[in-house]
């Protein structure tokens, strides 16, 4: 069990005039421009720092903001976050990138030392950034009271229920561009899914590990062999059966499993992305990651948005775990369709993959809940 805003504020004795030190996750994606290209993140923080505020908490909050390299970079100020912060939620302090000081990734007690003076506990509502052992997410706890935002909280339920007791049956939906950094995944799920789909990049490993010709495909050839263990282990994972390529002269061309040389697989075909939809229309809970095909290319965006549209249509209970999936549902118009869109794309994974992560392993194991504990 994570330690709730509620617990944290019974260890401090309320929290009116108490200093909190919030690790978000700000990490937004910016445009060319340098403005803020989508504010979904600083939105998820909200519902904490509204409730944490209306304790009477004066709320300091910390995140890092892309890969400045430890070292104070003008591209990755907060100040474009700061802006939006302070129109969504006033009154909340914000500190500058915790990635311009190379112990944030070095999990420095120097710099964890500097972030919990003067505060009275913390709270970790970063989700997306709770797999790392940063200094900010796994340090803090050590010396303060500390509570699971409701983001956070809300996130391990539900991915952690999903190996736990997820409603039947449980169709997992993998798509994206590496098998590699999706077999651990993979694995997990197989142990509580009744029915893995696979789409995306990576499904020409696995369809050369039956022997089908990929073309120019995308393809880890030193894959093939985990993954042509994996299917003859008599797991229930499900193919394509039909691919969209492209061929030479830019020609889109519908194909089953047998690519020619100079085709590349870039979506899955239409006869599949039926199939797939089918099975997610008949399931208990679908958790899906992983674009099923170039669909940054409207060429090929077909497949990903059929299966997204499945999600959407679907009595399921609907997860969408992994950064580029999560952009693909919202770019579509379909994420208020879902019952949980993760805002962790690796946290996620590994999380699903590994039922713990650093950060909350820190959370629950944080310093005593009395007072005398805190510092400051
Ligand atoms: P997520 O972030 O949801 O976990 P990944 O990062 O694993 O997903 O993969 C997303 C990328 O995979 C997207 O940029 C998408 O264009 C690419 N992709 C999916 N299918 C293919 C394919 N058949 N060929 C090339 N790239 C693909
Ligand atoms: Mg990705």
């Amino acid at each position: 069990m994570l330690p709730t805003l509620e617990s944290l504020s019974e260890a401090l004795g309320g929290l009116d005039g108490r200093r909190i030190l919030l690790r978000a996750d700000f990490n937004v994606p910016l445009g060319s421009d340098g403005a803020i290209a989508d504010d979904f993140r600083i939105k998820a923080a909200l519902p904490t720092i509204r409730w944490l505020a209306g304790q009477g908490a004066a709320v300091v909050a910390c995140s890092h903001l892309g890969r400045p390299g430890g070292a104070p970079d003008p591209r990755y100020s907060m100040a474009p976050v700061q802006a939006r912060l302070g129109e969504l939620a006033p009154g909340v302090e914000l500190l500058e990138n915790l990635r311009f000081d190379s112990g944030e990734t070095g999990n420095d007690d120097r710099l964890v030392q500097q972030l919990v003076d003067g505060c009275h506990g913390y709270v970790n509502d970063a989700f997306g950034a709770s797999h790392r052992a940063h200094a900010s997410i796994v340090g803090p706890p050590g010396y303060l009271p500390s509570a699971a935002g409701r983001l956070l909280a809300k996130e391990a339920e539900v991915l952690l229920g999903l190996r736990s007791k997820p409603k039947r049956p449980f169709v997992a939906v993998l798509g994206g561009a590496k098998v590699s950094d999706k077999l651990g995944v993979i694995d997990a799920l197989l142990e509580t899914a009744d029915e893995v789909v696979i789409g995306g990049g990576m499904c020409f490993t696995f369809l050369a590990a039956l022997g089908h010709s990929v073309g120019d495909s995308l393809l880890q050839a030193d894959q093939i062999e985990a993954c042509g263990r994996l299917l003859q282990s008599g797991a229930p994972i499900r193919l394509p059966s039909d691919i969209t390529a492209l061929a030479p002269g830019e020609h889109v061309v519908q194909a089953g499993v047998e690519l020619r040389p100079d085709w590349r697989g870039l979506d899955i075909g239409p006869g599949t992305a039926a199939e797939f939809s089918d099975l997610i229309a008949e399931a208990g809970t679908v958790l899906w990651n992983g674009p099923m095909g170039l669909f940054e290319d409207p060429r090929f965006a077909a497949g990903t948005k059929v299966v997204a549209q499945a999600l959407a249509d679907s009595r399921a209970f609907t997860v969408v775990g992994g950064g580029d999936s999560a952009a693909a549902v919202r770019q579509f118009g379909l994420d208020r369709e879902m019952d949980h869109v993760s805002t962790g794309g690796g946290a996620s994974l590994e999380l699903i993959e590994q039922g713990d992560l650093p950060g909350l392993r820190a959370l629950r194991e944080s310093v005593g809940t009395r007072e005398e504990d805190s510092n400051g």
